[in-house]
């Protein structure tokens, strides 16, 4: 099966992963009330096209039809975007030199917090994780970095080769110039009565049947399964995000794996947190936190909740997570 893909290091986002032939869960679908939910449960707002930002040509909207993992034969948008985000400028990631403030590098993900990839911390790196194989850098300061598109490449592969060891690899937009990520989303949202575990990369037996990608930016870049920190570590590499929480492999183009509110967002009228577009089941993604500052308290295990004026939605998590939401309770496209 598809979930049994072997991980592979930095490909996050290589496949649209879907799997008619393991969701069987339909039979039991109903019509997602329970345990006395109030009336806003039952309000459903469709997928408002008209926020992506398709002015540049940057992403495309149309409508299809398609298959939702219940059954549901429905209409879709597809979405179709270059590794191009019309609201903001992509990179930096890796720092030139351990004397280079924060705004030469992106950030890191680590137990939760955000971290500027500055010159210092990667100066600091064999103390950070407390392995002194970590130096990446010359006797001039100067950090190793990969400098060429087979570099980049090179550098993804999960054989990754000592060579490799020590560098922080960034892979810039102009290897991707030519890729294009599709993305179906139901324009109208169905709600489940059980949810779906995200599916893709990892161990056997790991991994739900779900698509492995979270949402849709308004610019049309994906929020994208957690990056393989692990994995990157584990070859003594460094894949920064930018500031953005965006990097770019190969396959994938330039994604997210942080909501660092960089990438536009839309206030809301009512101090709720602001919308930052859409998960893969067409339910409205929004910030972690509202205009006080707070998290709601009610979210589900997915990370969603529901309320008169935006009917069922998510919350992201906190941009050190590296994650957005937790599982999908809405059908998603086959
Ligand atoms: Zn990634
Ligand atoms: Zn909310």
């Amino acid at each position: 099966m598809m979930k049994n893909l072997i991980p592979l290091l930095f490909v996050c986002t290589v496949l649209f992963i879907s799997c008619n032939s393991c969701s069987n869960d339909s039979a039991d679908i109903v019509d997602g009330t329970k345990d006395g939910d109030t009336a806003d449960e039952t309000k459903v707002v469709d997928v408002d096209a008209s926020l992506f930002l398709t002015s540049n040509g940057s992403v495309t909207v149309t409508t299809v039809p398609c298959t939702l993992s219940d059954g549901t034969s429905t209409d879709c948008y597809q979405i179709v975007a270059n590794s191009t985000p019309a609201d903001h400028e992509m990179g930096p990631w890796c720092p030139d030199n351990i004397s280079d403030a924060a705004d030469k590098g992106g950030i890191w993900l680590e137990n939760g917090e955000v971290y500027d990839v500055d010159g210092a911390f990667i100066e600091n790196m064999a103390n950070f994780y407390n392995d002194s194989t970590w130096k990446m850098y010359d006797a001039n300061g100067d950090i190793y970095t990969t400098e060429t598109e087979d570099d980049c490449a090179n550098a993804a592969n999960p054989n990754v080769g000592e060579e490799y060891e020590n560098f922080c690899v960034e892979c810039l937009p102009s290897y991707v110039t030519d890729l294009t990520q599709t993305y179906l989303i139901p324009i109208t949202p169905v709600k489940q009565s059980t949810s779906t575990d995200f599916g893709g990369f990892g161990p056997p037996g790991m991994g739900g049947n779900g698509p492995s990608q979270r949402g849709v930016a308004f610019n049309g870049v994906v929020f994208d399964a957690p990056a393989p920190t692990d994995a990157i570590l584990g070859a003594y590499t460094l894949a920064p995000f930018d500031d953005a929480g965006g990097h770019i492999n190969l396959n994938a183009g330039y994604h997210y794996h942080a909501a660092t509110g960089v990438s536009t967002q839309l206030a809301q009228d009512d101090g709720h947190s602001a919308m930052i577009g859409y998960a893969m089941d067409g339910f409205g993604l929004y910030a972690q936190l509202d205009a006080n500052g707070e998290e709601p308290t009610d979210l589900d295990d997915c990370r969603g909740h529901s309320d008169e004026t935006r009917g069922y939605h998510y919350h992201v998590a906190a941009p050190g997570s590296n994650s957005f939401i937790n599982c999908l309770n809405g059908a998603y496209a086959n």
